[in-house]
């Protein structure tokens, strides 16, 4: 019996999961997989990403729920690993590999004045707001005004300028956890300014994804088509790739439209670079100053010199996220990764025995929840063809979970996460609602512990 670890339970962690079993030969040792995640649940970003509008792509949590309850699978939460949690050295003394799954953690920085002022905050603190990540609870976001300024144009900035736009009745339907639903509620924001520092064709979101914000009951998308006539792609689309046709054949179809009466509007903008997010001389944003940009010929932008003034209360820098080094691994401060080949992770220049990576800390935070797959199946067949080396190394006799228990953890086993979705569920209905997402420490480890 060969005893693997799979650090992070997102996408990434079980498709390589799913892999490891689905790719071991027959005959093969056999494998016991324990997929540990920092949290009390299980799903990374799906649960913690994945906006709560988007049932379609939320539903993969089945999927994933089937892995882990796999003979052979086994999850454990509530288990941090490195920093005050288990060392990364230690846990390879419980398990004779080690994959990490644990993706991309912090999101970017802009690098401009006036950062750091009230109301100016990154998407991925917002995202984890109305996820109910427990690490955000209690966060407030400035919506008492009417603008709001969303900085990057790739799918994240899509996400939460359509959860700014949407109704709430819609968002009461769904997971979000009652604090930021009473406070989109309550929001005064009508105008979302989705900006790009480069143009449409250069654009990072994906289709769908861009033609879902012109279905928004009540939201009107608003686009300048002097902004998409400034790029060379709008006139001749011949040499895009295809989403990027797409995504622009969708904007010229807002290209002038009316907003009408909308209640509220997405308002599309290209080729302008952040230069300040100013202050209302009490601290706090009243708006972002862009510096208007144009193609240089080589897909990147110089500055024009005009400047451009957006009011907003809130700005939310969508520019990507980034990983972040987990103490005991190599890590690659650059690209934001752990240099590894083929999933095996580099040390010194060589292959270190019995330690993978898979997902965005393998790979940088790119791609779509499906991308994950090729990836966890290009580690986990690097894991099966090290098996005869991996058998030969040294661990601690007996189950992993004694030893995780001994360095003073204390996981929350799988009946335990099912504690936590019935407890979900009994909230919603304590609401009227259909499940509603547990969004504090305590709660979700009382759940946890209640069953
Ligand atoms: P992203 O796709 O990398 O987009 C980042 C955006 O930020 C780009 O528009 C980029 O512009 C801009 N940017 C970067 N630095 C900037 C700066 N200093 N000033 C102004 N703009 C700047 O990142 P993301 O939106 O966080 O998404 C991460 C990944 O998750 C992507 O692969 C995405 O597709 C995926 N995701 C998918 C979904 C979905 O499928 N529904 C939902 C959410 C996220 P430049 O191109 O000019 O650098």
């Amino acid at each position: 019996m060969l005893r693997i670890a799979v650090v992070g339970s997102g996408p990434s962690g079980v498709y390589t999961a799913q892999s490891l079993l689905e790719q071991r030969a027959d005959g093969a040792l056999p494998l016991a997989v324990d997929v540990l995640d920092r949290l009390p649940c299980p799903y990374g970003l799906v649960r913690y990403g994945v906006a709560p509008d988007h049932e379609k792509i939320k539903s993969l949590q089945n999927n994933l729920r089937q892995v882990l309850e796999r003979p052979g699978v086994r999850f454990l939460g509530n288990v941090p690993v490195g920093e005050s949690g288990i060392p990364a050295h230690a846990l390879k003394d419980l398990y004779h590999a080690v994959v990490y799954c644990v993706g991309a953690a912090r999101d970017r920085r802009l690098g401009i004045p006036g950062e750091d002022l009230a109301g100016s905050c990154s998407a991925t603190d917002f995202v984890s707001w109305y996820s109910a990540h427990p690490d955000a609870v209690g966060r407030g976001f400035r919506l008492d005004g009417r603008g709001a300024v969303v900085i990057g144009v790739g799918n994240v900035a899509v996400d939460v300028a359509r959860v700014l736009a949407r109704g709430v009745a819609e968002l009461r339907a769904t997971d979000i956890p009652q604090g930021p639903l009473d406070a989109l509620a309550a929001s005064a924001v009508t105008d979302v300014h989705v900006v790009g520092r480069r143009g449409p064709s250069q654009a990072k979101f994906t289709t769908k994804e861009l033609r879902e914000l012109g279905t928004l009951p009540g939201a009107a998308v608003v686009v300048r088509e002097d902004e998409l006539a400034a790029d060379p792609g709008y006139a001749d689309p011949s040499g895009l790739s295809a989403t990027a046709r797409r995504n622009v054949a969708a904007l010229r179809g807002w290209a002038g439209a009316p907003a009408g009466d909308a209640a509220r509007r997405v308002h599309l903008r290209f080729f302008l670079r952040p230069v300040e997010i100013l202050d209302d001389g009490r601290g706090a944003v009243r708006g972002v100053r862009f510096e208007r940009s144009a193609p240089d010929g080589a897909g990147g932008v110089t500055g024009t010199g005009e400047l451009v003034d957006i009011d907003a209360g809130l700005v939310l820098r969508s520019v990507g996220y980034r990983g972040v080094p987990l103490p005991g691994l190599p890590f690659d401060p650059a690209s934001g990764t752990v240099p590894h080949t083929a999933g095996r992770v580099l040390r010194g220049g060589g292959a270190s025995p019995g330690e993978y990576v898979a997902g965005w800390i393998k790979r940088g935070p790119t791609g779509v929840i499906g991308t994950n797959r090729p990836c966890a199946k290009e580690t986990a067949g690097s894991v099966l063809a090290d098996l005869p080396e991996l058998a030969r190394r040294k661990v601690a006799p007996g189950d992993p979970l004694d030893g995780l228990r001994a360095a003073g953890l204390a996981p929350v086993e799988w009946r335990g996460w099912l504690g936590i979705e019935a407890a979900e569920a009994e909230l919603g209905r304590t609401l009227s609602r259909g499940p509603v997402k547990i969004p504090d420490w305590a709660g979700l480890l009382a759940a946890a512990r209640g069953a």
